[in-house]
């Protein structure tokens, strides 16, 4: 993940920032609240303190230079494992062998520290079944030279397209008279979700300043959507308990604007399922259409009624959900580069289509953000459909759920033998597991992890981490991590023991984890100026 790769901030930045805001505030007894959860008040004086203080040239140079440190560490990290070999910067004299460039792609695929397919990596991975690939392998050239731009030419891949987008609707509950389309991935979904509601909006309902009501929970997608498509992005803070949306707040922030309100089912950061049911009784009172992201759940929940006899609501049957995101390359178990959209009725659809009919390479039309695409990803998308088949499905749906929940219940008794030192955020019953620590900073155990080969996801506000549990990982992957999380908790148990007030030692134990630094940074843009430097190095 991006978020974790991008906070390798040298820690003498944040001594910089806390040494300024200490000054701004003019003692170091407000920071002090600040750390405790109260001072959240203070937040934004003290950040406005802090951009003033950066009007300051010797300091805005200094910060400056932290950032740039910061970036550089960054390069470093991500150029590590492939130092020792050539870069290419110019295309190769003459062509290559093929057993010389299969040599270095398999060479390539081993550089590195983990081993996603064997489960090293929250999420990322999620199809491990033998018998899949190798029918991927087998139909790859069938359809390797096409492109679905132009349907006329490639009818055969259109009829697999809908195959894929109608199968889709029908886990949901939707009928013949629901569309949708097939998308490159959650977060192309997404935004065409949020481009149809916006032009529906504007034409259906007078509405020029649109507004998108999220659950602080919801994908950053969302986040991005309303930046591209100038959409006002109005959060309501999760329950603090539950993880969930609260119902409570969310039919106040309704408006006039409000052309879409988001639950997800169930959510990234925490494995979380908003009450889709609730939300779509709101949604229906209000007049309003709701979205239900199920790009996370999009391929278990509609098994889980099957696998494990248990209801939950999340689909077309509430009246109120007008919209879906279901992404195929999660649990569908496809490879990367497909998701499916599907809506209610047309007139949705409508608005995400972009038609130009005075162009001069001929009339220009499109249902998603893309032209030209790869027809295979269709293709190999219909082909794993159709070889898991529903009982695949649901086979593979238990096995996840019951091993998430194994998880989640043995974290439970770990923490109760080790002096409640962890805690699980919300109650997740699907296959994202989150953890955080009233006692100890998280992002410790996090980099103890990650030193054992276990990449679990950084998550932040509140400082948690989460594990995402795929095909990949086997009840024997899962009892590894969770020898190497009690080993942990009973290192810092050992240490903390002796001391008789040991819950404050364990807060005030300052962290040396970088991530955990970043979180205190309440000038946010210096970390977007960090991540900002990451990207470079990505991008050149
Ligand atoms: C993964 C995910 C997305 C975005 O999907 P991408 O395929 O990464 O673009 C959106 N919402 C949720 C809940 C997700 O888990």
């Amino acid at each position: 993940m991006i978020v974790d790769s991008c906070f390798f901030i040298d820690n003498s930045q944040v001594k910089i920032y806390m040494m300024c805001s200490a000054v701004a505030l003019g003692g170091y007894g407000l920071y002090k609240l600040y750390q405790t959860g109260l001072g959240n008040i203070y937040h934004n004086i003290k950040s406005y303190g802090f951009k003033l203080l950066r009007k300051i040239p010797k300091i805005e140079k200094e910060v400056q230079d932290e950032i740039a440190k910061s970036v550089q560490k960054i390069s470093q990290e991500l150029k590590e494992p492939v130092n020792n070999y050539i870069s290419y910067h110019q295309l190769p004299k003459e062509g290559k062998s093929t057993h010389c460039i299969k040599l270095h792609m398999e060479e390539m695929e081993q550089v590195g520290n983990f081993n996603c397919k064997q489960g090293s990596a929250s999420g990322t991975v999620y199809s491990n079944n033998p018998d899949l690939h190798k029918l991927w392998i087998d139909v790859f050239p069938i359809f390797s030279r096409s492109n679905p731009l132009h349907p006329d030419l490639f009818p055969g891949l259109r009829k697999m397209e809908q195959d894929v987008v109608r199968m889709s609707i029908n886990l949901f509950n939707g009928d013949g008279s629901y569309s949708g389309c097939f998308a490159s991935g959650g977060t192309e979904s997404i935004l065409l979700a949020c481009k149809a509601y916006r032009d529906w909006g504007r034409t259906q309902r007078g509405i020029t300043k649109p507004e998108i009501i999220v659950a602080s929970s919801a994908h950053c997608a969302f986040d991005k959507a309303c930046h591209y498509f100038n959409i006002k992005m109005i959060k309501i803070d999760v329950e603090k308990e539950t993880g969930m949306m609260d119902l409570k707040k969310l039919p106040k922030k309704i408006s006039r604007r409000t052309i879409l309100i988001v639950g997800s089912a169930p959510s990234f950061p925490h494995g979380i399922i908003d009450p889709i049911k609730e939300m779509s009784e709101i949604a229906l009172k209000h007049n309003v259409p709701l979205h239900v992201d199920c790009c996370l759940g999009g391929f278990l929940l509609p098994f889980v009624k099957e696998a494990l006899d248990e209801d939950i609501d999340f689909d077309f049957r509430l009246k109120g959900v007008t919209s879906i995101s279901a992404d195929c390359h999660k649990y569908g178990y496809c490879p990367k580069g497909s998701s499916v959209i599907m809506y209610r009725n047309k007139e949705l659809i409508h608005n995400q289509y972009y038609v130009n009919a005075n162009w001069m390479g001929g009339i220009y039309a499109t249902s998603t953000l893309i032209g030209s695409r790869s027809g295979n990803i269709i293709a190999l998308t219909w082909a794993t459909m159709m070889k898991l088949g529903r009982s695949g499905y649901v086979a593979e749906t238990k096995r996840i759920v019951e091993l998430t929940r194994y998880f989640a219940n043995q974290l439970v008794s770990l923490s109760e033998q080790y002096s409640d030192s962890i805690y699980i955020l919300g109650n997740p019953k699907l296959n994202v597991v989150a953890i955080g620590s009233k006692y100890f900073d998280i992002y410790e155990l996090h980099n103890n992890l990650l030193k054992q080969g276990w990449a679990f996801n950084a998550l932040q506000f509140p400082a948690s981490i989460h594990l995402c549990i795929t095909q990949c990982h086997t009840r024997e992957v899962i009892d590894q991590i969770l020898v190497a999380i009690e080993e942990y908790l009973c290192d810092i148990t050992i240490k903390y023991q002796d001391n008789p007030d040991k819950t404050e030692v364990m807060i005030n134990e300052k962290s040396s984890s970088i991530y955990g630094s970043s979180q205190q940074i309440s000038d946010r843009s210096i970390v977007e100026d960090v991540a900002r430097g990451y990207l470079d190095n990505l991008c050149n």
